[in-house]
């Protein structure tokens, strides 16, 4: 594990160099869905400690597991609406508010406990059928909505791109997505600030580095494939 990670902090130094930014910029966000506890530790050990999870099941369980520790999660997956009140207090950011629905919900849960939930907003950036996310054209209505809803901020943006064995290929969605962060973060709505934008995974981080990303969720590169077939 410390090899992986030492290999994926100096490939995120080589991006850095190479876009002439500063390393200090990007933010590391391990992903330990389907990974044990005890792997997790291995990469604390290396002094990370937030991690990414896609599943509500799952956070719970390792929220109680690192209950009184330093340890925080992202919610990095699609987020159903009966789901939010399990995680809401649970998770330091949600990655993944993709509809009024789900904003709603975060509102009225957020009001109850009398709390602030950050958010990303996000996008279906190459508009796939079988992704989640805004679409480019809806999200300056989706910003309005959520400037009238004073418990969720939003922090910034997500993405998942396309899968290409040649990141490459990607370069155009993650150029897309930090013209549309760039527009965005020279508006001002009420409750919505542009500070994180979050793409880049095992496989293209490279290049999302490149292009901007300033937080990067990366699973396999870390921890090794994962195996569904365990849980
Ligand atoms: C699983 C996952 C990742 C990490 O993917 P790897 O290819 O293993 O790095 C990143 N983002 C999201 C939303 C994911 O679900």
């Amino acid at each position: 594990m410390k090899e992986n990670i030492e290999y994926v902090l100096k490939a995120i130094c080589d991006a850095c160099k190479k876009a002439n930014r500063n390393v200090d910029d990007v933010f590391l966000l391990p992903v330990s869905k389907t990974k044990s506890v005890y792997d997790m530790e291995d990469v604390i050990s290396s002094g990370f400690y937030t991690f990414g999870e896609n599943k509500v099941q799952e956070i719970l369980q390792k929220y109680e597991y690192f209950k009184n520790s330093k340890i925080k999660f992202h919610m990095i997956g699609h987020l159903q609406t009966n789901k939010v009140k399990y995680i809401i207090d649970k998770v330091s950011l949600i990655h993944s508010l993709d509809s009024i629905s789900l904003l709603d919900k975060i509102q009225q849960e957020a009001k109850k406990r009398n709390m602030i939930v950050n958010c990303l907003v996000e996008i279906n950036i190459a508009r796939e059928e079988s992704k989640y996310g805004i679409f480019e054209e809806d999200l300056f209505d989706f910003l309005s909505e959520i400037s009238k809803r004073d418990n969720v901020r939003v922090q910034g943006l997500m993405t998942v791109a396309p899968y290409f064995e040649d990141a490459e290929n990607t370069r155009i969605y993650f150029r897309k997505m930090k013209l549309l962060f760039d527009k965005i973060a020279k508006e001002n709505y009420e409750n919505v600030e542009m500070k994180i934008l979050s793409m880049g995974m095992s496989n293209d981080f490279k290049v999302a580095i490149e292009e901007g990303a300033n937080l990067i969720r990366v699973g396999t590169l870390i921890f090794g494939k994962r195996d569904y077939s365990k849980i």
